[in-house]
């Protein structure tokens, strides 16, 4: 049996401009993951190292896996994506087998992209085994050989995102292996116009729909927030007129009130 549901590679169709705000961000990771790869001359010739692996931390919905699909989309890259707690096998030795097939895996698809969502699940599985190393021990090893086996090599980047950064193993965060950390914080007033924006251009919106006002309305929303907000109007529209053809604001405030903002952690001191 396999220790993990076959790994599925793809090149994903996410713009930068489907995500609203993260600026900072998203030039962060051109810069981390696309320069290295397609400008690899200039990087050796002025001797700088490109980070092995990105950790982007940050509460839940705010655009962590969004943005790792984006950069791989946006610089022609394939993309491998596994949630931690996938890497786990009740069969002995099977779970260091995915995670040496997975890695063999990307350097045969390079240039691509390893995305590992809820790293931090890495730690937090205990399970004893006769021999006294437990699985989550296993596979941090072998995470850890295939990390250092990556080091200055370009064409396989490894991205990797957690909602508790202190839950990881702080073997992941040497240099050389996760050692280009970004932080994917809740949009503020104005991000919440653009994520707004994203959300309602492919929706027909009668003229009355004002952007602005919304953002005032949604302090505290996330990005996965207001998608449901937007959504909730839609479905609003239809349950009062099934020949709906557009989305009011009056759609979009009861959406609002349907959708409670989620609560945020706090993260400081850590970015
Ligand atoms: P989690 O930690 O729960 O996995 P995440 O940070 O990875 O969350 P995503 O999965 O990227 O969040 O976001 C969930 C959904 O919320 C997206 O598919 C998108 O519809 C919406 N969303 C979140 N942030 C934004 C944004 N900045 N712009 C547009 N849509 C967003």
């Amino acid at each position: 049996p396999s220790a993990m549901r076959e790994v599925i590679l793809e090149v994903p169709k996410v713009r930068w401009e489907d995500i609203g705000g993260q600026r900072e961000v998203k030039m962060q990771l051109m810069e981390a993951v696309e320069w290295p790869q397609k400008h690899y001359d200039s990087f050796k010739r002025i001797g700088t190292h490109p980070p092995t692996g990105v950790l982007l931390f940050g509460p839940p919905g705010c655009s962590k896996t969004l943005l790792a699909r984006a950069v791989a989309s946006e610089a022609g890259l394939n993309f491998l994506a596994v949630k931690g707690p996938e890497l786990f096998s009740k069969w002995v030795g099977e779970s260091e087998k995915a995670v040496r097939s997975l890695f063999a895996k990307a350097r045969a698809n390079a240039p691509s992209i390893i995305f590992f969502d809820e790293i931090d699940g890495l730690a937090v599985i205990r399970g004893k085994e006769s021999d006294g190393v437990s699985v989550s021990d296993r596979v941090m090893s072998q995470l850890l050989v295939e990390l250092d086996g990556l080091h200055q090599r370009v064409n396989v980047t490894v991205i990797a995102a957690t909602n508790r950064p202190d839950n990881i193993d702080p073997a992941l965060l040497r240099p050389g292996r996760f050692d280009r950390l970004l932080y994917v914080g809740p949009p503020d007033e104005k991000d919440r116009e653009d994520i707004f924006r994203v959300h309602l251009r492919k929706r027909p919106c009668s003229p009355d729909v004002c952007i602005k006002g919304l953002s005032v309305l949604t302090e505290g929303y996330t990005g996965a927030d207001i998608s449901r907000v937007c959504n909730e109007a839609a479905t609003r529209a239809i349950e009062e007129n099934f020949n709906a053809s557009e989305i009011t604001m009056e759609h979009l405030k009861a959406g609002i009130k349907r959708v409670k903002p989620s609560e945020m952690q706090s993260y400081e001191g850590l970015s």
